[in-house]
């Protein structure tokens, strides 16, 4: 069992894992930046470091900093969270020769899966079903290239090996325009994230974001925890998600969970994880692994009883996996709203001063947020400050619950999203459910351009 873990991250994840290492009774380390000094769970940690000013790029991503915060407060394992450093196989590898136990998979494993040519070769070799596509980087003759398109069928997308956050993609949909889209999202991938190589897929039009959340050892023992569907998304950013994906069936679910606990065992896959799949006419295909906890692991928690983060302190305490496929029973239904710090129209975000915080209650509501009544939020940081998760015995049920506790949640003295999500649960479409990627922005364009509410 770890003795004592150090938090390299801040906001919700930071309190959601310091909450889980008290559970299991393991000390624990804050760092902060400067304007962070007044962070929940800075204030509950058993020691705190300060690691620098406000810009992460000088304190949650300053990787010397963190490892020196480390030493000094003589922690076993540091706990990356998501965003920051959790995807940083440099940041891993530097963790675990320092000597301490970096909470997530092998630094190789975590660089496999950043590349994502490289990613998409070791998922097909392990029978993961992939979009149709180059099957690895693009040369410079544009003639080869327009072979493969041809054979795969436009529309087709350009993109970047090294690419992360929705950038360096294009879209491209005839011929003429191959080669430009090519050279330019060539040029953009060399000065965005210092590798060249693109890749060519087929661009499904309109597919639903279905990812698997899995769990392993490292030790030869692999689950996976059912789907999340996370098609509600602005600009490539999530904005509801909910487990498990509608529509999906029961021998869908248990298939594409095999191939992707397989595919674990194979690469030899340690912690928690998810395999990101566009999902289109009854068919998944792999676009990525996200080699972390994610924002959304709450619904999964919600609808299978297991707390992810405690798991994936137990496994990197070198302990075997102790739930086994068969106990993994999904019950109800679970969905999560993110809270952002933004004007619900212009999508600005709105940092400032929490004058009046209330939560919401009632059964299956659970609140993770870091904020409370006069906490002031830094403009340095990404805007979510906190979710709103409910679970019910149906899909209906929870989102009669996510109304209520919408509308329970009261957020003064900054602008929220609480507005838009409130339109987003009255919306016809999404209760129907199954919508696709584009649905949300093409209801926000719709309601912009008409003046109608998005219900
Ligand atoms: P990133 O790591 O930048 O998030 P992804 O590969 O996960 O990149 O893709 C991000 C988003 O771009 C997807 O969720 C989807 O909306 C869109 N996308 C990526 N590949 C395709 C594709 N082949 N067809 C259609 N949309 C795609």
């Amino acid at each position: 069992m770890l003795d004592k873990v150090l938090i390299a991250n801040r906001g919700e994840i930071a309190l959601r894992v310091l909450r889980a290492c008290h559970t299991l009774g393991i000390k624990t380390v804050a760092v902060h930046s400067t304007v962070d000094r007044n962070l929940k769970h800075v204030g509950m940690a058993d020691e705190a470091v300060c690691i620098g000013p406000g810009p992460a790029a000088q304190s949650y991503l300053n990787i010397p900093a963190i490892i020196a915060a480390a030493e000094v407060t003589d922690a076993t394992a540091i706990h990356p969270g998501y965003g920051f450093l959790s995807e940083n196989a440099d940041f891993a590898e530097q963790v675990e020769q320092s000597g301490f136990i970096f909470i997530g998979p092998t630094a190789d494993v975590i660089r496999l899966m950043g590349d994502k040519v490289e990613a998409i070769r070791a998922m097909k070799a392990a029978g993961v079903p992939c979009v149709p596509g180059s099957g690895g980087p693009l040369g410079d003759d544009v003639n080869e290239s327009m072979a493969v398109a041809r054979e795969i069928g436009y529309p087709v997308i350009i993109k970047a090996a090294g690419g992360g956050g929705g950038r360096g993609m294009r879209v491209v949909h005839t011929e003429a325009h191959l080669g430009n889209a090519i050279a330019t999202t060539r040029a953009e991938a060399r000065a965005a994230f210092g590798n060249p190589q693109v890749y060519m897929e087929k661009f499904l039009e309109n597919p639903r974001h279905v990812e698997i959340q899995v769990l392993a050892d490292g030790l030869g023992q692999a689950v996976h925890l059912c789907e999340r569907d996370c098609s509600m998304q602005r600009r490539h950013q999530k904005v509801v998600e909910e487990a498990p994906a509608p529509g999906i069936t029961p021998q869908q679910r248990a298939e594409i969970g095999k191939v992707c606990v397989e595919a674990c065992i194979r690469i030899g896959y340690r912690g928690a994880g998810t395999f990101e799949f566009l999902f289109e006419n009854g068919r998944f295909y792999f676009i990525e692994m996200n080699t972390r906890i994610q924002v959304e692991h709450p619904v999964t928690e919600l609808i299978t009883g297991v707390d992810l983060v405690r798991e994936q302190l137990l496994i990197a305490g070198g302990e075997k996996l102790s739930i086994r496929q068969e106990d993994i029973r999904i019950k109800g239904h679970a969905i999560e709203c993110r809270i952002n710090a933004e004007d619900p129209d212009t999508f600005m975000p709105s940092p400032g001063t929490v004058k009046r915080f209330e939560g919401a209650g009632g059964p299956g509501v659970r609140i993770d947020t870091h904020i409370y009544d006069g906490y002031r939020i830094p403009p340095n940081y990404d805007s979510m400050i906190g979710k709103l998760i409910v679970h019910g015995r149906d899909r209906e049920t929870a989102i009669a619950r996510m109304r209520i506790a919408l509308s329970e949640m009261v957020i003064d003295g900054i602008r929220t999203n609480i507005p838009l999500q409130q339109r987003i649960m009255a919306d016809g479409g999404f209760q129907h459910g199954g919508q696709n990627i584009h649905y949300l922005e093409k209801r926000i364009a719709e309601q912009k351009e008409k003046g109608i509410a998005l219900a």
